[in-house]
């Protein structure tokens, strides 16, 4: 889910896109089969055996580019431990009982309006998400993919001073 984007502090290159993707397609894969029903919607791809083989993949065809990749494979780190503790993390090496939703939309809903866990998550996620668009007037598509695309240690640094105020 997009609103399980972590905050982000890194003091390395690295690239937002890539972080964003990485954080993303666990879900994406896995929300995808689980509407097929062939997945409990954290299957396969919430699986460490996953992040290592697929941020693999993204450093060849990336080039072998370690900005790109790393942030790839925190990306997906970082999904996994967010989801903790109902994650496969160890399949295929520990066998887990997936258990399947018959009704996965109105499972996901029924959550969001009853689990309050669910609904604040999801909540400040989008706080966050718009927050970081008004701090860096991310107002058009253009800025928008500067801003994702950019490999760059300056821009970090002022993000975190952002961040420094606001918990000061
Ligand atoms: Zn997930």
């Amino acid at each position: 889910m997009i609103f399980e984007l972590p905050q982000i502090k890194k003091k390395f290159q690295f690239n937002r896109f890539a972080l964003i993707t990485g954080s993303l397609i666990p879900d994406l894969i896995d929300k995808a089969l689980m509407f097929l029903s062939i997945s409990s919607g954290r299957g396969y791809s919430h699986t460490l055996l996953f992040s290592v083989v697929s941020s693999l993949f993204v450093f060849l065809i990336t080039k072998r580019s370690k900005a790109i990749s790393i942030s790839y494979f925190i990306g997906t780190l970082l999904h996994l431990l967010l989801d903790l503790p109902d994650v496969p993390l160890l399949f295929p090496f520990i066998p887990y009982d997936f258990t399947y939703i018959e009704d996965p939309f109105g499972f996901w809903l029924y959550k969001l309006l009853h689990d309050p866990f669910t609904y604040i998550t999801e909540i400040s996620g989008l706080i966050i998400l718009i927050f970081v668009i008004i701090i860096n007037k991310l107002f058009s598509f253009n800025k928008i993919t500067v801003y994702l695309l950019k490999n760059s240690k300056k821009e970090i640094k002022i993000e975190n001073q952002y961040e420094d105020k606001l918990t000061s």
